[in-house]
């Protein structure tokens, strides 16, 4: 029987490309999503991937949403937290509404979305936990404090996952994307965006697809060996 994938912020960006990544490879996808309804029903409607909604900085919604995808779709055994957001401000002017968003949402989003399917993976005795961080998880970013600590902080979940799940079958791995063509980065000014892009030595923005063939392969049955690892997909603008 085909195997379920959950993508949190499955509907948009980097998160649409890696679930029709993995329907391609033949797993059942739920696909997660926070308000855009619109988004949403037509995401659904051009890949057939069924989207649920709640908000991951919630963590009883979360428990009540993936227990709703396994009654739906078999339980969970990849999962991939890819929902983030970005409230960017220089440190002297962020404001504590601002860090605690992206905080909530970017690092306890990543606890309440593995959390309530971890107990299941250590029954199956088989799991694969992916997260997407990013290159400013690595590097920092300026007016970036909130985000590049959530970021950093996403690996150390990772590493300490792939420790405890390592014995019950269980993978865990980051992906830290550099700068990617996602509507995000192409709302921004082109000037700005040909100063991001004058950054990258392969000289050009990343591709959602790009990203989407990493989790396909760390999702897969062969990648069983990878566990604690961080794959940098930069376009070789930073290395660790
Ligand atoms: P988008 O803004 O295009 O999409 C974000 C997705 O996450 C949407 O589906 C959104 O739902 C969902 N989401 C946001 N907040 C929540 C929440 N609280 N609860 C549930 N779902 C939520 O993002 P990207 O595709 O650009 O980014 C995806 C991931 O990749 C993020 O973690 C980001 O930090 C990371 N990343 C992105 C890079 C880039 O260049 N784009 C670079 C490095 C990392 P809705 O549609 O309802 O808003």
């Amino acid at each position: 029987m085909a195997r379920t994938a959950l993508v949190t912020g499955g509907s948009r960006g980097i998160g649409a490309a890696i679930s029709k990544a993995l329907k391609a490879e033949g797993y059942n996808v739920a696909a997660t999503y926070a308000g855009n309804d619109e988004a949403a029903s037509v995401f659904t409607e051009e890949t057939g991937i069924k989207t649920y909604k709640w908000n991951v900085a919630d963590y009883e919604a979360s428990k009540a949403g993936i227990a709703q995808v396994e009654a739906d779709l078999g339980p969970v055994d990849i999962v991939v937290a890819n929902a983030g957001i970005t409230r960017d401000a220089p440190f002297h002017k962020m404001t504590p509404e601002q860090w605690h968003q992206v905080v909530d949402t970017n690092l306890t989003g990543v606890f309440n979305t593995v959390h309530p399917i971890w107990p299941g993976m250590r029954e199956r005795k088989f799991g694969r936990v992916i997260v997407i961080s990013s290159i400013n998880g690595q590097k920092g970013q300026f007016a970036q404090v909130n985000y590049a600590a959530t970021k950093a902080g996403d690996l150390g979940i990772v590493k300490s996952l792939a420790q405890e799940g390592a014995r019950a079958g269980i993978t865990a791995n980051a992906i830290c994307p550099g700068y990617i063509a996602t509507e995000m980065v192409m709302a921004v000014p082109e000037k700005v965006r040909d100063s991001i892009i004058s950054q990258i030595p392969t000289g050009r923005l990343g591709e959602p697809e790009e990203i989407a063939r990493c989790v396909a392969f760390l999702a897969s049955e062969e990648s069983g060996f990878i566990n604690g690892s961080t794959i940098s997909a930069n376009g070789g603008q930073f290395f660790v």
